[in-house]
């Protein structure tokens, strides 16, 4: 099949809900890809953020072969080890006290949004369900986390949009405070919001939202779903904020590539969600779990510390350019924004890097890169020198 008919072959009966680029993938090693007619590509993109650790990687495939060929799937009505092993080695990493297992990121923060209501309706009763989110955030497109999501422009068609969700200024603490009130349970945040913009919270605000839930008894939420298992550097981004949440969902990269969601909770919520409150039919599935321990087993304290050593380094690389399109750059780790400068829009530009071999990302008004975490020097050196190529 050649490019034209694997497109005229998509239109015939897909939905046509991506606006795609006019390009195909076919395969794929480490972060370099390449089409039909064989072209290639540097990736700076991972899907978005999900192939973690990179394209063809033996152990992860291995890792899947195996277990496919051992048990593929059982319901979680049964004990099994995949699942038992890949709860303990997140909980071990993370502090954490145990997790859930889902299918993708909007399901694992519903799943936030349930904890969080249960607990408020055990310790306090009916009338405290109210949920707090910041503006400019994105939590998924279900009809609950397209309303978590604090953007205008995602509450359009699907009307009635859920009860339940105030929105805060983003590093204001007085706006979260003015927000507040009785009926709310809980707080829920990005600590980098991704497709808002890649725009990291500040510290010191981040540090004061934990203390006012603490005072408050409102759970802290965190939406890791881009920014976990190793993206910024650290396996979640709330190990380098110095914060301690109440539940922390994950996604994307978690399984590097297969379909897999979750959340993990601390002792205090770690009794809410007790049987028959809460399940999945595919969650924690034996194949994603069993990729998801060798995703982790890649990701250890060496490779997390070189995922901040390439991010420093690329996005060096960016600024030296010192191109008229693009300016400075901003994110944590391997999750990085540029920003694009009066004048350009980050759709033009993605669109003339993805024909020149460069897959880039865009999110709010920047352009983002989210490489995959195993990306080479090399491998950043060739993209480097596309973006200087593309963007004189
Ligand atoms: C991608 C994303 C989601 C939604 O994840 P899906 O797997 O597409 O449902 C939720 N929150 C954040 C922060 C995301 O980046």
């Amino acid at each position: 099949m050649n490019h034209a008919q694997l497109v005229a072959l998509d239109h015939q009966h897909t939905l046509q809900t991506y606006g795609r680029f006019d390009v195909d993938i076919d395969h794929g090693k480490g972060a370099t890809l390449w089409d039909l007619a064989g072209r290639k590509y540097i990736d700076f993109t991972s899907g978005i953020g999900v192939c973690s650790v990179g394209y063809g990687n033996e152990t992860w495939a291995k890792a899947i072969y195996d277990q496919a060929l051992t048990l593929g799937h059982i319901s979680n009505l049964f004990y099994s080890q995949p699942y038992a092993q890949l709860a303990n080695t997140l909980c071990e990493r993370t502090g954490m006290a145990a997790a859930f297992f889902g299918n993708s990121g909007a399901e694992a923060n519903e799943g936030l949004i349930k904890l969080a209501r249960k607990y408020s309706f055990g310790q306090y009763g009916k009338g405290r369900s109210t949920i707090l989110t910041l503006k400019n955030s994105f939590h998924g497109r279900t009809i609950t986390t397209l309303t978590a999501t604090g953007q205008d422009v995602f509450h359009q068609y699907f009307f009635p949009f859920m009860e339940g969700f105030r929105y805060a200024d983003a590093n204001d603490l007085d706006s979260v405070k003015a927000q507040g009130g009785d009926d709310v349970c809980a707080v829920l945040v990005e600590l980098v919001q991704g497709e808002g913009g890649v725009l990291p919270l500040e510290s010191a605000f981040v540090q004061g939202l934990a203390q006012l839930c603490a005072e408050k008894d409102w759970l802290l939420l965190v939406d890791e779903v881009q920014t976990g298992v190793g993206r910024t550097g650290t396996l979640f981004a709330f190990q380098q904020y110095g914060v301690s949440p109440d539940a922390v969902s994950f996604a994307k990269g978690i399984a590097g590539g297969l379909p897999m969601g979750g959340f993990l909770v601390n002792e205090k919520c770690r009794p809410v969600l007790g049987p028959g409150t809460h399940a999945s039919t595919f969650g924690g599935n034996p194949i994603c779990s069993a990729a998801a321990r060798a995703v982790l087993d890649i990701l250890d304290e060496d490779a997390l510390k070189a995922v901040t050593e390439k991010g420093n380094y690329l996005r060096a690389g960016i600024e030296k350019l010192q191109k008229k399109s693009i300016g400075a750059t901003r994110g944590l780790g391997l999750m990085i924004g540029v920003e694009v400068k009066e004048g350009y829009t980050n759709k033009a530009l993605a669109a003339q890097l993805i024909e020149n071999g460069l897959l880039v990302l865009t999110a709010g008004p920047a352009l983002r890169l989210l490489p995959p975490l195993t990306i080479t020097k090399d491998e950043m050196d060739q993209g480097l020198a596309i973006l200087d190529r593309v963007l004189e």
